[in-house]
């Protein structure tokens, strides 16, 4: 066992903050921590060290920090959320839950949502929430509508459309696209209102997965809102929660079914499951980073590899990983990959990685409208920030020039950067991932670094992983308590 560093985290059992010691056993890495009350306690976060480590150094930049801090540094974090002074990073998306209630009860969710419609944010209460959002906020602004679900509330249409009025640039709509398949007039309202994405809940292409979770059969409820977004031109990110003995056997299959949909489908998300709300106690079915990245590369037969997997931009490097690509002819043409080395410039990150985030999941209609070049995207999202010449001949997987390298190169192109940005701005998929943390993997380093951040209803900003965190006894650090 060998010790490679400290962590600041929390009890399990208590929520008091603890610390600990990141080790390395095995070329695993886990954290162990101990209670003077409740004993220690220990949790893998990395199947390879050699891994975690590259991960670490490929971004190690300085941060933007939010415009404006809410609240005071007074008992130490994490317990002055609302940003602090002492936090080190600017909100890159501002989650908004407008509602607690749901129209599905999964066997895994971090809302514990209930069915109390009294309990929803009136108008004026969201109103502030959002102008809170544009003051604090570094541009562009970037918020998530979520809940619960969403489009239980009729009111939805009105309240993207008062975001927009107040200034959002980007507004998306976490869903799980039961009302959007059902109800053509309610997604016709919400189109005009201007979102600008959907963040669509799909964890398989096959209805043994959604049964399990669910109980009911789903895949022709999330192939209905893809159609309907296509149509409408509006972008479509698919955001699959992953555990063992659950999907980590489908990731591939998504990935593949994306790439048949793109450019309707922007992006797939993939959330690994952590023990927060509804589950706080269950360790077996998580999963490592790297364990995803591996099942992703087994099961896309090696065309997207580990490697082709860099820290995002914003969060901490041990927060997510992104790859970008091509989709040509159902073959993939990775342009990020780990080798490429550190970023070096840090001085904008944070208004790149917005940009980023607004351009990529916005649909190919309202992408026409902006000023961004797909060439611009495609730099702003690779590791290394380089030249697109650079990136191109680095992150292929074969070192030959890109027409080349396309995947299945008979598909009209002739050669060039024309060529090349015209198919990009239709073909490209980001396949991400954000390992949210939980009391058994939490480490102060990370939320202090965290870019997403749920808005209270009394206008302060909390780090996601603080806000949803639970012990293991089912207390909420902050969700219910604010
Ligand atoms: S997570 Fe950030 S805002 Fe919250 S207490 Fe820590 S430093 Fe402050
Ligand atoms: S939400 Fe959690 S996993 Fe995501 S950036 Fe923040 S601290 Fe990291
Ligand atoms: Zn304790």
């Amino acid at each position: 066992m060998e010790q490679i560093g400290t962590v600041q985290s929390l009890c399990p059992e208590c929520l008091k903050r603890i610390e600990g010691i990141k080790y390395v056993e095995n070329d695993r890495v886990y954290i162990k921590k101990e209670c003077a009350d409740h004993g220690s306690f220990t949790s893998l976060v990395s199947m390879d060290v050699n891994h975690y480590l590259q991960m670490k150094e490929c971004f190690d930049v300085d941060r933007a920090k939010a415009k404006e801090p809410l609240t005071d540094t007074e008992k130490g974090c994490p317990f002055d959320c609302g940003l602090c002074p002492s936090h080190k990073q600017d909100t890159c998306l501002a989650v908004v839950e407008v509602t607690d209630r749901c129209n599905m009860k999964c066997t895994y969710c971090f809302a514990n949502s209930s069915m109390d419609a009294s309990l929803d944010p009136d108008m004026e209460t969201i109103r502030k929430m959002f102008e809170t959002v544009k003051r604090c906020q570094n541009d562009p602004t970037c918020i998530q509508i979520s809940g619960g679900e969403p489009t239980l509330r009729d009111d939805l249409p009105e309240i993207i459309r008062m975001g927009k009025e107040v200034g959002i640039a980007h507004i998306e709509l976490n869903t799980n696209g039961i009302r959007i398949a059902r109800d053509q007039d309610y997604f016709n309202r919400i189109a005009s209102a201007g979102i600008d994405a959907i963040y669509l809940g799909f964890d398989g292409v096959s209805d043994d997965v959604y049964r399990q979770r669910t109980g009911r059969d789903m895949i022709n409820v999330k192939t209905e809102v893809i159609n309907r977004c296509e149509k409408a031109g509006i972008g479509v990110v698919l955001v699959p929660l992953v555990a063992k003995d659950y999907n980590l056997h489908e990731v591939g299959r998504i990935i593949d079914f994306a790439a048949s949909r793109v450019p309707a489908v922007r992006g797939v998300h993939f959330q690994p499951v952590f023990y927060s709300g509804r589950s706080p106690s269950e360790m077996q079915n998580r999963v490592t980073i790297l364990e995803l990245l591996e099942s992703i590369e087994e099961q896309t037969s090696g065309q997207l590899k580990v490697n082709n997997f860099t820290p995002s931009l914003m969060p901490h490097a041990h927060c997510g990983a992104t790859c970008l690509t091509l989709v040509d002819n159902g073959g993939f043409l990775p342009l990020t990959n780990l080798s490429s080395g550190a970023v070096q410039s840090a001085s904008d990150v944070a208004s790149k990685t917005k940009k980023s985030i607004m351009g990529r999941w916005k649909g190919l209609e309202k992408e026409k409208e902006s000023k961004q070049s797909c060439g611009d995207l495609l730099i702003k999202g690779s590791c290394c920030e380089k030249p697109l010449s650079d990136i191109t001949v680095k992150s292929s997987c074969c070192e030959k020039p890109l027409t080349s390298a396309i995947p299945g190169s008979g598909s009209g192109l002739s050669g060039g950067w024309a060529d090349f940005i015209e198919m990009s701005k239709n073909n490209y998929l980001t396949i991400s991932t954000m390992a949210f943390q939980d009391v058994w993997s939490y480490e102060q380093d990370r939320v202090e670094n965290c870019c997403i951040h749920v808005v209270t209803r009394d206008c302060r900003f909390i780090p996601f992983c603080n806000y949803n965190m639970t012990s293991c006894n089912g207390d909420f650090l902050y969700r219910n308590a604010t």
